[in-house]
């Protein structure tokens, strides 16, 4: 693949990102969770993060995150692109930075928060990976 090609992917899936479009990935983990019976707001603008699904009555919080754009560590889907690598450097490291601080804040705001990264929705994975979710969502005490 050329230099010219990849810059020009890695930029059309920014601009979806930046248009708050839903991701198949957010649509996935959805559909899931409400098949399973549970209720949930999408991208509630009241907590930080703009979280993909808040579950109010089970206390917890899911962010289906991109692989590339939230940096996911050690993960073979993340790598810098070969151009402008200061600006991605910058900017994804951002990301992560911002990631962090707003799972602390609704940490500290007493909720419990998921992370479901892409690369564990893929073909191979997902059904394990929705199942552990959905067993982790439900198991409070209460
Ligand atoms: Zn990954």
């Amino acid at each position: 693949m050329s230099r010219g090609t990849y810059e020009r992917g890695t930029r059309s899936y920014t601009m979806s990102r930046i248009r708050g479009k839903e991701t198949g990935i957010e649509r996935q983990v959805r559909s899931y969770l409400f098949a399973r019976g549970l209720r949930f707001r999408k991208n509630d603008r009241r907590y930080p993060g703009h979280p993909d699904v808040v579950l109010p009555k089970w206390n917890a919080i899911v962010f289906v995150n991109g692989c590339f754009w939230h940096m996911h560590q050690g993960c073979s889907k993340v790598s810098i692109p070969k151009s402008n690598v200061e600006f991605w450097t910058a900017k994804l490291t951002r990301n992560k930075r911002r990631d962090a601080a707003q799972i602390e804040q609704l940490t500290g705001m007493g909720w419990r928060v998921f992370t479901v990264w892409e690369c564990q929705l893929d073909r191979e994975h997902a059904q394990t990976t929705l199942e552990e979710l959905y067993r982790q969502i439900v198991s409070v005490r209460s």
